[in-house]
């Protein structure tokens, strides 16, 4: 499944601009939730928020600010400070601290490397879900990504995807998207981080990764990009 692609907005399936509609993509990484969420988003006419720049933006302020990793108050104190929210203007959505925004830096390996352990602050998500929610009044036509949007953030979401795929091929993946970036990685290495993400992002007791009830589960494993984003249109638009 490549991670990137043209995806164009198709008048068929575009839902009506009066209808608020939140649909919800979860899964662990690499499974191509994001590059899905924004061509489903394309197609059907709606926002898209990729809640995983917010706290890897979160993160990167963190490591570029010296703060301690163990004091919880700062970091929550600074993030706030730094009011992240999106440029709507471009596309994709920029993420932006003190206004500013923060381009590739939040993709660096020193933020992938520490997202998880800074996401598993309790209060820092009570912050990024108040956010979400608030994004989500402001944009209520949203395609949401993350890994509790469907359980915690958007409980009542019109539609819940719930995207999954080997380990082997999400690290695959990574290690394609990265040496695409001029960045080389082996594909042992980027297992071990995967899983260890995973495990982190599965374990932590606030706003878990979970599959909620719900939720159409769909393994990209052996999937093409446009096999994934057909599947979900064609479930959205059987909801509207
Ligand atoms: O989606 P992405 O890989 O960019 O997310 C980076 C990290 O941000 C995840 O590994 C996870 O620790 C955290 N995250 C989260 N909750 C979300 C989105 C991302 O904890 N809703």
């Amino acid at each position: 499944m490549p991670q990137t692609a043209q995806v164009a907005t198709r008048i068929g399936d575009v839902i009506p601009k009066d209808q608020p509609i939140i649909v919800v993509i979860d899964g662990p990484a690499g499974t191509g939730k994001s590059t899905v969420a924004h061509a489903v988003a394309k197609r059907l006419g709606l926002d898209v928020l990729d809640t995983g720049a917010m706290y890897r933006a979160a993160t990167a302020i963190v490591i570029d600010h010296d703060i301690d990793l163990d004091d919880t108050d700062a970091i929550v104190a600074k993030v706030a400070d730094a009011d992240l929210h999106f440029d709507w203007n471009r596309d994709p959505p920029a993420i932006l601290a003190w206004l500013k925004p923060l381009n590739e830096r939040i993709r660096s390996e020193d933020v992938s490397a520490i997202v998880s352990r800074i996401s598993a602050i309790g209060p820092l998500r009570a912050h990024m879900v108040r956010k979400q929610r608030l994004i989500a009044q402001q944009h209520p036509r949203l395609v949401s990504e993350g890994r509790d949007q469907g359980s915690v953030v958007f409980p009542n979401a019109t539609v819940k995807f719930y995207l999954d795929a080997d380990p082997n091929v999400r690290a695959q993946r990574r290690v394609d998207q990265l040496a695409g970036a001029g960045v080389v990685v082996s594909a042992e290495d980027m297992l071990q981080r995967i899983l260890e993400r995973d495990h982190l992002d599965s374990t932590r007791s606030d706003g878990p990764l979970v599959c909620p009830d719900d939720a159409t589960i769909l393994d990209t494993t052996e999937m093409e990009f446009d096999g994934v984003v057909e599947t979900l249109v064609r479930l959205v638009n059987a909801h509207v």
